[in-house]
């Protein structure tokens, strides 16, 4: 018999469902932690509620602009001279505050241990939950892993 083939050629291996009570024996990629019942959405274990801080990823910009107009800003990751462009629009103060490129965690992350910053990545992870997806943390939808990108 052969074991199904996933779509991104991962290994499956049986897993234990680490869901309190299940203990359901499933086939998974080694990050996987809950059987495919307990994967969905209405059995995920909540963690702390606090509401998302805006300024993890975006920045909030203060202005009295009453029309568009496009501004030029530097990326606030350290260590990176990026520059983008921004449209400002009036009454809206959030803002993304990396350049492109650094508006996906995993990036910023990768940037960091180039430049040796790791105490900055220990920042980082103790300020956005998300992180935890990239460290086998993840609760469910494991497969996805490579898609997830920070939407700014
Ligand atoms: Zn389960
Ligand atoms: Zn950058």
């Amino acid at each position: 018999m052969q074991l199904p083939k996933s779509r991104r050629r991962q290994k499956l291996r049986e897993k234990k469902c680490q869901y309190p009570g299940c203990g359901k024996i499933f086939f998974g990629i080694h990050i996987s932690k809950y059987c495919p019942e307990h994967r969905q959405d209405r059995y995920r274990i909540r963690k702390r509620t606090k509401p998302e801080d805006v300024n993890i990823k975006n920045q909030t910009f203060k202005h009295t602009y009453t029309e568009v107009i496009t501004m030029v800003m530097d990326c606030a990751l350290e260590g990176c001279e990026h520059q983008f462009e921004v449209k400002i629009y009036p009454r809206q103060y959030i803002y993304p505050k990396y350049c492109p490129e650094h508006r996906n965690e995993y990036k910023r992350i990768r940037h960091l241990q180039l430049i040796g910053r790791e105490d900055l990545i220990e920042q980082m992870k103790s300020e956005s939950e998300s992180f935890e997806l990239e460290h086998g943390g993840a609760e469910g939808d494991a497969e996805d892993i490579d898609a997830i990108e920070d939407v700014a």
